[in-house]
């Protein structure tokens, strides 16, 4: 061995692992993980996150560390992949020691971050939606959708979905899927049927584009919109009179400035940042007939909770790699390729 073996978790060993848990019971285990990050806010050291963009879609590193422990994500948004057979989102992440600087952890996140995205709009729907909220209204059916749609289950309650896509194809898949999880379903015409009579509303569309995907009209008192498909520069699904008139949240405010749909509204438009909310240091939502909007565009943060998560809890079957040069000598790098060639 030359080198510092690395824990690795790939896409078999996290659906194996997920699937032996449970999607609930691992959301309802983030969740709690995630509050416990969110409340410990100033331990991390925290940046917006890194973007670059091309035409069709954006490919972000998201770093970020508690001093004992440091995490990145990679992960691309490519609306138009799907038409091509592929993912919208993928993404791999990695966990590494702050005291030697050795990754010892490299994942699969593209499962992970579906998981991490419902609980973390489920926990923000805790403490901002109203506690009486029975019905949730789906805005594109995508990957994220059935995730989504089982955190609500799970942390709120929520059985009965209204769902609305452009792709017919999407919704007959999350129809099938959602029926065969026990949901009570209802298929609409159009985003403005999906929401009639919904307490709650996720958006998770994508498109690179400013798309209007809620108009104000539809928005009625005592709403909680959960969007989070809008998470770039140029890349949103509120109609801005939405958020003027509501109460918004966000993960964290330099980042969700650029990204998120308050991108549109001026740089001092007040939003409040959910750690405040959890931990008591901002009110929440304040009255039944208030409109709060969770403006999410996943942070960092979330993707370490959920990576420690793993890197303490997975009991799955994980696989080791090879992937630190680590020589006997540590100033004696050289001989690594000296005895590659011996072995020869
Ligand atoms: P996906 O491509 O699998 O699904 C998106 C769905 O939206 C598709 O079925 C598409 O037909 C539908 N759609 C597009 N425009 C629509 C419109 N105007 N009305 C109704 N439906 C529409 O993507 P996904 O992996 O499910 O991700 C959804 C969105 O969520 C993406 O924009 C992604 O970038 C974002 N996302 C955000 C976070 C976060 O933390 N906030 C995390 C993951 C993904």
């Amino acid at each position: 061995m030359s080198g510092a073996m690395v824990r690795m978790i790939d896409v078999p060993a996290m659906a194996a692992w997920i699937a032996e848990h449970g999607v609930e019971t691992l959301i309802e285990r983030l969740v709690s993980r995630l509050r416990d990050d969110f409340l410990r806010w100033e331990d991390f050291d925290k940046t917006a996150r890194v973007a670059s963009h091309s035409e069709r879609g954006v490919i972000e590193l998201m770093p970020v560390s508690d001093g004992r422990r440091y995490t990145f994500k990679y992960v691309n948004g490519h609306p138009d992949n799907p038409r091509a057979g592929l993912q919208t989102v993928t993404a791999f992440g990695v966990l590494a020691d702050v005291a030697t600087g050795y990754p010892v952890l490299i994942a699969e996140m593209t499962l992970l971050t579906a998981l991490r995205t419902a609980a973390t709009s489920a926990l923000a729907a805790s403490v901002l939606a109203r506690p009486d909220s029975r019905v949730l209204a789906l805005i594109g059916t995508g990957s994220q959708a059935e995730f989504q749609a089982l955190a609500f289950r799970r942390v709120l309650g929520i059985e009965r979905l209204r769902v609305w896509d452009t792709d017919p194809a999407a919704m007959d898949k999350f129809e099938r899927n959602a029926r065969a999880l026990g949901f009570d379903v209802v298929r609409a015409g159009s985003a403005a049927e999906a929401v009639a009579g919904a307490d709650i509303v996720t958006t998770c569309t994508a498109d690179k584009a400013l798309a209007t995907v809620l108009t104000d009209d539809l928005v009625t008192a005592g709403m909680h919109l959960n969007a989070i498909g809008g998470d770039c520069p140029g890349k949103t699904e509120l109609d801005p009179a939405i958020l003027r008139r509501a109460a918004v949240f966000a993960e964290y405010l330099p980042q969700s400035r650029i990204e998120g749909e308050i991108q549109h509204l001026e740089d001092d438009f007040p939003a409040v940042e959910l750690w405040q909310v959890l931990s008591a240091s901002a009110p929440g939502r304040t009255a039944p007939e208030q409109v709060t909007v969770f403006d999410s565009v996943g942070f960092a943060v979330e993707d370490f909770s959920a990576l420690c998560l793993l890197a303490d809890e997975f009991d799955g079957a994980e696989a080791t790699v090879d992937l630190v040069a680590d020589p006997r000598d540590p100033k004696d790098l050289f001989s690594l390729i000296a005895a590659a060639g011996t072995e020869r």
